[in-house]
């Protein structure tokens, strides 16, 4: 066994606090990575305080994983020791079933194997990327962009891909009218890569606090939801909503910001269910849908994507003891725009 140490949650109401345990010798096919950098995900702390219930703890979070492959099983072929490595929300999946075999690994009809608060594929209870190492099937690992600060490409592995698959699903590009709904840490990857891929996009943003961050990113267009006019302004002016709100809300007066035959994709994962008239999605052929992280091969073309247009996440580094009150800020919605623990303060 490869021992390991991070930060675990020992229950859904105490603090992380650091942990020792053990990960499996590497298999043939597997890769050892040395951890160097992991993002702070808005899903790390719903799992922590088992807002979505099936809570396994100890829970060592964390699936935005920056690594180096320190060793490679004997017929591993698509990675090499010192290579640059990338761990998402993933880490196995049936590989048979008819999601896997399309390159949706996301939506195994086995359920996937998550990169943490998951079961393995022999029951062993995964844990994630708040540690020194991880031991990965090959195949779930990605190849990350050589050309831009390693740091800031791990939130790319969740955030980034999060918001890349249904830019891509709705076919957002030139002359489509994209709207980010909630500029956090998933939101600003959303103005990013829609910006990237050409449409113009506009940040909707629950108070006027970030307007400016909004243009800097990327964004055309900014409004606060808190601004009663927003809703008189915007009537039938969006293609693309992408929802990246954490809490449960009334979705009825978005829906009435698209046009005919718009979109509202939830990515944003409430613990209780939302509220939606029919009305609005009556009167002009739009739909409600969501949308889970993205497969492994669109992960791989969203990091090569990234790499060809620099595109990063804005962060903020921290060491791994500042991670609870790390948690505190992510909920005030005080972070600009993903905290990264650098795992060199684990110590
Ligand atoms: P985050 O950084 O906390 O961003 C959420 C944003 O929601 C905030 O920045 C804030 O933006 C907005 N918001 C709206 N009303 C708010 C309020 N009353 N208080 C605080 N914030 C408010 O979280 P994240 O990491 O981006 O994750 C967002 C959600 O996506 C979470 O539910 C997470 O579990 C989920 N998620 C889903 C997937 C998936 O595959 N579908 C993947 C990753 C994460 P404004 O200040 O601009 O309003
Ligand atoms: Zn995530
Ligand atoms: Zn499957």
């Amino acid at each position: 066994m490869i021992k390991s140490k991070g930060y675990a949650a020992a229950n859904a109401t105490t603090p992380l606090a650091p942990y020792a345990f053990e990960r499996r010798e590497p298999r043939e096919h597997d890769v050892v990575i040395d951890i160097k950098f992991c993002g702070i995900c808005h899903s790390d702390i719903h799992q922590v305080r088992d807002e979505w219930g099936g809570s396994i703890f100890p829970m060592v979070p964390g699936h935005e994983i920056a690594g180096i492959v320190a060793a490679v099983g004997s017929r591993a072929t698509k990675f090499k020791v010192g290579d640059k490595a990338g761990v998402g929300c993933m880490v196995d999946s049936c590989r048979t079933c008819s999601p896997c075999q399309h390159g949706l690994e996301q939506y195994c009809a086995g359920v996937p194997v998550w990169t943490y608060n998951s079961r393995d594929t022999d029951g062993t209870p995964t844990m994630g990327g708040y540690s020194n190492n991880l031991v990965v099937n090959e195949d779930f690992v990605l190849h990350m962009p050589q050309n831009l600060p390693f740091e800031a490409c791990a939130p790319l592995l969740c955030a980034g891909i999060t918001l890349y698959s249904p830019l891509k699903y709705w076919q957002v590009g030139s002359g489509k009218q994209v709207g980010i709904l909630g500029l956090g840490g998933l939101g600003h990857m959303g103005v990013k890569l829609g910006h990237a891929l050409g449409a113009e996009v506009t940040v909707l943003s629950h108070s006027p606090r970030k307007r400016a961050d909004s243009k800097r990113l990327g964004a055309d267009h900014f409004y606060a939801t808190s601004e009663p006019e927003t809703f008189k302004k915007l009537q039938r002016h969006f293609d693309l909503i992408i929802n990246t709100v954490s809490s449960a809300m009334d979705w009825s007066p978005f829906v009435n910001l698209l046009n005919v035959d718009g979109a509202f994709v939830a990515v944003g994962i409430p613990d209780r269910p939302i509220s939606l008239a029919v009305f609005p999605l009556v009167a002009g052929r739009r739909s409600v849908a969501g949308s889970a992280i993205g497969g492994i091969p669109e992960t791989q073309e969203m990091l090569d994507f990234c790499a060809a247009h620099q595109v990063t996440s804005d962060i903020e580094l921290i060491s791994i003891q500042k991670v609870n009150e790390a948690y505190e800020r992510v909920l005030k919605s005080d972070v600009r725009y993903r905290f990264v623990i650098d795992m060199a303060s684990l110590v």
